[in-house]
C-alpha cells in the first residue's frame, strides 16, 4: 500500500477529536467562578457541568466513534461510553494516570499546568492569596486586577450564568454537527472559530481570570492553561488514532510518556514587503498571506483536527503536532503531506515563493519553539529556498511586472502596470476596504499625511524571543529559598495521613546562608545515594516520593525542562556529564525558579501582542485629533460633469488651496470618494458645503491630466464616512509597525514609553522596548520607507547587546527600589533613574520578579541566588552602590527621509530616557525662547560655529574646543534667548551632550513645529 491514507483515516474521527478538544477547553471551567477564588481547595466547582441540563445526553454519535477507535486500537472490551468518559475527563483529569482515552487529557493537563503544581501543598501554603487580595498578574509580574474586590464579569453570579449558557450553546452546535454527520470541514471550522475565536465569549471570560491562585502562579490565565492543555490533548489523541493498533496501550504511562512535536508553516512575508511598489501592493499581499494562513489553520485545527495554533506572527505559524509513542506515525510522510497541502494553498494564492514546512523533534515542553521559529525565518530569508513553480506565468508579452519582477504584465505600452496576480492583490485589498472590512483604520497614506504633508512609520518590538525559549526566566523565582525556609522550620512527612505517625525533622537549611546551605544539603544527599524517604527532597518537590532513583528524578526536574531530544543539546545539563556539586546546583535552581511551562510561554506572546494592540487602540484616539473635526471624515463628491476617462476605483490626485487632494472614482455612484486629510481642505468651523462649486484639477496615477472635477455637491459618506488615521502594517508578538500622521508620532511614542514603564517595570532590564520612527514626506517611495525601517530595526537590534550599568545609589522606600544607574559603556550618557516595585499589592515583599543579573561570584544577601553556570542574581532591594548589573537597554531611533539617501544614514539609537528628556527639553525651549526667529537664529549661529571649530576631516574637536564652544553657546543662549539661571544651565548642558541637537532637529526640521509667538 503506497498511498498515504493516514489523513483520510484521521478525518473520520474529526467529530471525536473536536469534541475532545472542546472538553479540553472546558475541563477547568469550574474555576471561572467565585467559589474557586474564595477557596481553591473547594472541589464543588468540578461538578459544574451538572448545572447544564442534559449535558451528558449530548454526543450520542460519540459512542459510535469510540467503538471505531477501540476497533482501530484493537483494544479488547467495550469503550467506557461517552457519559462515563466525559464525566471522568471533567472530574479526574488531574488524578491517577488512566490507561484509556482519559490518559490523553491528563497528559495535556499535566504538561500545561502540572509543571507548576509540583510544589508540595503543605510546604507552599504560605504562597496562597486571600480574599482581600486575589490578584491576577501580568506575565511579567505586574498586578493587573484584584479579582474578588473588582471582579471581572465572569466572576459575578450573572457572569457565571452567562458563561453556562454560552457553553451550552457551543455544545448544542457541536451536537448538531455531530448528529448530522457534517462532512464539510468548513462547518466545523466555523463552529470552532465561533466558540474560541479571538472575539469569542469563552476566550474573553477565561482570559479575565486565573487557573491557579497561589503566588506567583497567578500570572497564567484560565484561558492559557485550558487552551494549551486542549491543544496538547487533541494532538496526543490524534497521534494515537494515527498509530492505530501499533499504539502501545500496555507499555506506556500516558501522563508522563506522551511527547509532542511542533508543526511550523511559514511564508516569506518579507519578500513581498520588499517588492511592494505601493502600499497597496504590500497590504494586498498581506491580505493574501493572512488568507493563506487562515486556510492552513483551518486545515490543521479543523479539517485534520491534528493540532492547534500555539504561535503566530506575520510569517510563521506553529502548531501542536502528535508524536509517535511507537512506530505508527510516519513523520516523513506527514511532512511531505503537509508540505504538499501548503504548496497547493500557496499556488492558489499565486505566491511567487514557496512556503516553509517543518515538523520538530519530540519534546515535553514548548521551549524549543523559538528555535523552530528561527529555523523557519532563516530558511525563508532566501525567497526561493527550494524549487517552486510560479503560477500564472503564461503571458509572455509586455513589460516585466514592476512588483514581483517575475511575470510579464501583458501590455507593452505600460511599464508601471503590474502583472495579473499582482494587480488582483491590489484590487482585492481595495474591495476588502470598500466592503467595510477595515473600517476602523485607513488604507491610504494620502489620508494620513499631516498638515505638513508628512507621515511616520513607527516600528516597535519587545525582545520577547528569549522569553519564549525560557532563558530570561532564569531571573524569576517561584519561591525565595529564605521564605520557604522561614515558613517550613520543620520538614514533615506530610503524606502520612495519621498526623501522630508523621516523621519530622528540623529543616537543615541554615537561615544565615540559605543558598549555599541548600546546595550543600542537596549535594550531601546525592553523595549518600537515593533514599525515597528523604524529607528534604520530598518537601522541596512533590514528585520526589514517586521517583525511582536520582538520575530519573534529575531527568524529570532538570533535563526534561530543556530541549532534551534536539540535535544541538550538547550544552544542556545531563546527569551523566555533571559532578555531584553541579547536579546539586541544578536541582537547587530548578526547584525554586519559575518554569517556562507551555501555558506561560503561550501567555508571554499573547501578552506582548496584547500590549501592541492596546497601543494601537490608543494611537487611534491620539491621531483622530479632536481639534480638527474633518481629520477623520470622508466625503462623497458629486461632479457636475462626468469625464469618461475617469476609471472605476482608480485614484486621482489634484490640488485645492495649496493642499494636495486625493480622490477615488466610483463609477457606479458616479462620483469621488475623498481619500485625503480633509482637515487641510475644510476649516474647523466650516461644513462640507465649503467645497461646493469649487474646481479641482485632476491627474491620474501615471501623472496624466484628466478633466478637472467641478464639485456639484459634497456629503459625508454613509459607509466608510469616518476613519482613524492609522494604518497598521504588522502586529504580532514580535513586531508592531504602524503608519500615522507625523504630527502625532511624538505623542504616540510617549504613550508607548509610558505604557512600557508602567507594565514592564519589574523586567525593564531584560524586556527592552525598541522604537524606531521613520518620518517621511507623503510622496516618498514606499520602498525607501520600508528600507529605512528595516535599517532602523537592524540598528536597534544590533544595539541590543548586554550593557554593564553601575549602581550609583539605591533608595528603598514606599514599596519601591529607586536605582540611580550609570550606563558604564557610554561615557556621554547621563545617569538614569529606575523605579522598581518590590512590594505586592497585599503588602508582601515581591520576592519573585525584581532580580538583576550582577557582576561577580558572591552570593551576598539572603535573596541572592546563583545559576548553575555561575551568573549571580540579586533582588532590587539588595543592590548597593558599586554593584554592576547587566542591562538590555530600551532604545529609540529616528530618521527623517528628506532625501531617500537618508535611509542609509541613520544616527545611533538613543536610550529611551533620552527621548523623554528631549520631549521635556522642547517644552522648556518653547517656554524660554522669545520667538521662532530667535531660536532658529541662535541654533544657526551655534551650528555654524561648531562646523567652523571642528576638524573638517574627522569631525572631532581640537583640544579644549568643545569647552570653548559651550562657553560661546552659553553666551548665545543668554543674549539671543534671554535665558538665565537654571534654564541657561539646562540649555548649555543639552548642547554639550547632543540632546539639544536631537531636540531642535526633531521639532524644528522634522515636525516643523513653531513657537507660538512667532506664528503670524
Ligand atoms: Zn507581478
Amino acid at each position: 500500500m503506497n498511498e498515504f491514507d493516514a489523513p483520510k483515516e484521521l478525518r473520520k474521527f474529526r467529530p471525536m477529536l473536536l469534541a475532545c478538544e472542546a472538553i479540553g477547553w472546558l475541563h477547568m471551567a469550574g474555576k471561572a467562578r467565585k467559589v474557586f477564588l474564595d477557596d481553591p481547595e473547594n472541589n464543588s466547582g468540578k461538578n459544574w457541568y451538572q448545572e447544564i441540563n442534559d449535558f451528558m445526553g449530548y454526543f450520542a454519535w460519540l459512542d459510535r466513534l469510540l467503538d471505531q477507535a477501540y476497533d482501530t486500537w484493537k483494544l479488547p472490551g467495550k469503550p467506557p461510553g461517552r457519559e462515563k468518559l466525559i464525566k471522568t475527563m471533567l472530574e479526574e483529569f488531574s488524578k491517577k494516570p488512566a490507561k484509556n482515552i482519559v490518559g490523553f487529557i491528563q497528559a495535556g493537563h499535566a504538561m500545561a499546568s502540572g509543571i507548576e503544581k509540583n510544589l508540595p501543598k503543605n510546604t507552599s501554603a504560605y504562597l496562597g492569596q486571600d480574599a482581600t487580595h486575589m490578584w491576577r498578574s501580568s506575565a511579567f509580574g505586574n498586578p493587573e486586577r484584584n479579582l474578588l474586590a473588582d471582579p471581572p464579569r465572569v466572576i459575578t453570579n450573572t457572569g457565571w450564568t452567562d458563561l453556562l449558557s454560552e457553553i451550552t450553546s457551543i455544545l448544542e452546535s457541536l451536537e448538531q454537527l455531530g448528529k448530522n454527520e457534517a462532512k464539510d470541514a468548513c462547518c466545523w471550522w466555523d463552529w470552532r472559530e465561533k466558540a474560541i475565536g479571538a472575539e469569542s465569549f469563552l476566550r474573553k471570560a477565561f482570559t479575565s481570570t486565573i487557573a491557579e491562585t497561589r503566588l506567583p502562579n497567578n500570572d497564567v490565565t484560565l484561558w492559557d492553561q485550558s487552551y494549551v492543555a486542549a491543544a496538547l490533548f487533541k494532538s496526543a489523541l490524534a497521534g494515537a488514532l494515527i498509530e492505530k493498533k501499533k499504539f502501545p496501550w500496555k507499555n506506556v504511562n500516558l501522563k508522563t510518556d506522551t511527547h509532542w512535536r511542533l508543526l511550523t508553516i511559514g511564508i516569506g512575508t518579507d519578500h513581498y514587503e520588499s517588492r511592494a511598489v505601493k502600499i497597496g501592493d504590500w497590504s494586498g499581499s498581506k491580505l493574501a498571506i493572512d488568507n493563506f494562513f487562515e486556510e492552513i489553520r483551518c486545515l490543521i485545527e479543523a479539517d485534520l483536527s491534528i493540532g492547534s495554533l500555539l504561535y503566530a506572527d506575520s510569517s510563521v505559524q506553529v502548531f501542536s503536532f502528535p508524536c509517535e509513542l511507537n512506530t505508527g506515525i510516519d513523520i516523513d510522510k506527514w511532512l511531505k503531506y503537509m508540505q504538499n497541502e501548503a504548496d497547493k494553498l500557496a499556488d492558489k494564492y499565486k505566491f511567487e515563493t514557496p512556503p516553509y514546512c517543518n515538523i520538530s523533534e519530540p519534546s515535553r515542553s514548548l521551549v524549543h519553539m523559538t528555535k523552530e521559529i528561527e529555523k523557519a525565518r532563516e530558511t525563508l530569508s532566501v525567497s526561493l529556498h527550494r524549487n517552486w513553480n510560479i503560477s500564472d506565468t503564461a503571458t509572455f508579452k509586455g513589460h516585466v511586472c514592476p512588483v514581483c519582477l517575475m511575470r510579464k504584465n501583458g501590455d507593452k505600452t505600460k511599464k508601471k502596470t503590474p502583472c495579473k496576480p499582482c494587480k488582483e492583490r491590489r484590487e482585492h485589498r481595495l474591495a476588502h476596504w470598500l466592503n467595510g472590512k477595515t473600517t476602523e483604520n485607513s488604507i491610504w497614506i494620502t489620508e494620513l499625511a499631516d498638515t505638513n504633508d508628512r507621515v511616520a512609520l513607527v516600528t516597535m518590538s519587545l525582545d520577547i524571543e528569549p522569553w519564549l525559549d525560557g532563558t530570561r526566566l532564569d531571573f524569576i523565582r517561584a519561591q525565595a529559598i529564605s521564605e520557604w525556609r522561614l515558613h517550613n522550620p520543620d520538614l514533615i512527612e506530610f503524606w502520612e495521613r495519621d498526623e501522630t505517625k508523621r516523621k519530622f525533622e528540623t529543616n537543615p537549611i541554615l537561615q544565615n546562608d540559605v543558598f549555599n546551605s541548600l546546595v550543600k544539603e542537596i549535594e550531601n544527599r546525592i553523595i549518600i545515594g537515593f533514599n525515597k524517604d528523604d524529607l528534604l527532597l520530598s518537601n522541596l518537590q512533590e514528585g520526589y516520593r514517586y521517583a525511582e532513583d536520582l538520575p530519573s528524578f534529575f531527568k524529570s526536574i532538570v533535563e526534561d525542562r530543556f530541549e532534551s531530544i534536539s540535535e544541538d543539546s550538547s550544552d544542556d545539563p545531563k546527569w551523566d556529564d555533571l559532578d555531584d556539586e553541579k547536579r546539586a546546583r541544578w536541582f537547587a535552581h530548578q526547584f525554586f525558579r519559575k518554569l517556562p511551562s507551555p501555558g506561560r510561554i503561550y501567555r508571554f506572546q499573547r501578552q506582548t501582542q496584547d500590549f501592541f494592540e492596546r497601543l494601537l487602540s490608543g494611537f487611534r484616539k491620539t491621531t483622530a485629533n479632536i481639534e480638527a473635526p474633518w481629520r477623520t471624515k470622508r466625503l462623497f463628491l458629486k461632479p457636475k460633469n462626468i469625464d469618461n476617462r475617469w476609471q472605476h476605483h482608480q485614484p486621482y490626485n489634484g490640488n485645492y488651496n495649496d493642499s494636495p487632494v486625493d480622490l477615488l472614482f466610483d463609477k457606479k455612484a458616479d462620483g469621488f470618494i475623498t481619500i485625503t486629510n480633509l482637515a487641510r481642505l475644510i476649516k474647523k468651523d466650516e461644513s462640507q458645503n465649503a467645497l461646493e462649486g469649487k474646481t479641482i484639477p485632476l491627474k491620474n496615477d501615471d501623472n496624466q491630466a484628466v478633466d478637472p472635477l467641478e464639485i456639484e455637491s459634497a456629503e459625508v459618506l454613509k459607509n466608510l464616512g469616518v476613519y482613524h488615521p492609522v494604518i497598521p502594517l504588522e502586529l504580532s508578538p514580535v513586531r508592531f509597525r504602524v503608519l500615522l500622521p507625523l504630527e502625532a508620532a511624538s505623542e504616540c511614542v510617549d504613550q508607548a514609553i509610558e505604557a512600557w514603564n508602567e507594565e514592564f517595570s519589574r523586567v525593564w532590564d531584560r524586556l527592552p522596548l525598541r522604537i524606531g520612527v521613520v518620518a517621511f514626506p507623503r510622496k516618498t517611495p514606499f520602498q525607501a520607507v520600508l528600507e529605512a525601517t528595516r535599517n532602523l530595526e537592524d540598528r536597534l537590534g544590533k544595539s541590543e547587546k548586554v550593557e554593564k550599568w553601575k549602581v550609583e545609589d539605591n533608595t528603598v522606600q514606599n514599596g519601591d527600589a529607586t536605582l540611580r544607574l550609570s550606563p558604564s559603556d557610554d561615557e556621554r550618557a547621563r545617569s538614569e533613574t529606575k523605579t522598581i516595585p518590590i512590594t505586592l499589592p497585599d503588602g508582601r515583599e515581591d520576592v519573585f520578579y525584581p532580580y538583576f543579573a550582577v557582576q561577580g561570584d558572591d552570593v551576598r544577601s539572603s535573596l541572592d541566588f546563583k545559576h548553575p553556570e555561575g551568573q549571580v542574581y540579586r533582588h532590587a532591594k539588595d543592590l548597593k552602590p558599586g554593584d554592576v548589573i547587566n542591562v538590555h537597554p530600551a532604545r529609540v531611533a529616528t530618521v527623517y527621509l528628506d532625501d531617500t539617501a537618508a535611509r542609509f544614514d541613520i544616527d545611533p539609537p538613543k536610550y529611551l530616557a533620552d527621548w523623554s528628556r528631549m520631549r521635556e527639553l522642547w517644552e522648556q525651549v518653547k517656554r524660554i525662547a522669545p520667538s521662532q526667529t530667535a531660536l532658529k537664529g541662535a541654533w544657526g549661529e551655534l551650528t555654524a560655529k561648531r562646523e567652523e571649530w571642528k576638524d573638517p576631516e574627522d569631525g572631532d574637536w581640537a583640544d579644549g574646543g568643545k569647552d570653548a564652544w559651550l562657553e560661546y553657546a552659553k553666551a548665545v543662549f543668554a543674549n539671543r534667548l534671554d535665558a538665565e539661571g537654571a534654564d541657561l544651565d539646562t540649555l548649555t548642558s543639552a548642547a554639550g551632550d547632543g540632546l539639544l541637537k536631537f531636540c531642535l532637529d526633531w521639532n524644528l526640521r522634522v515636525l516643523k513645529q513653531k513657537i507660538s509667538e512667532d506664528e503670524s
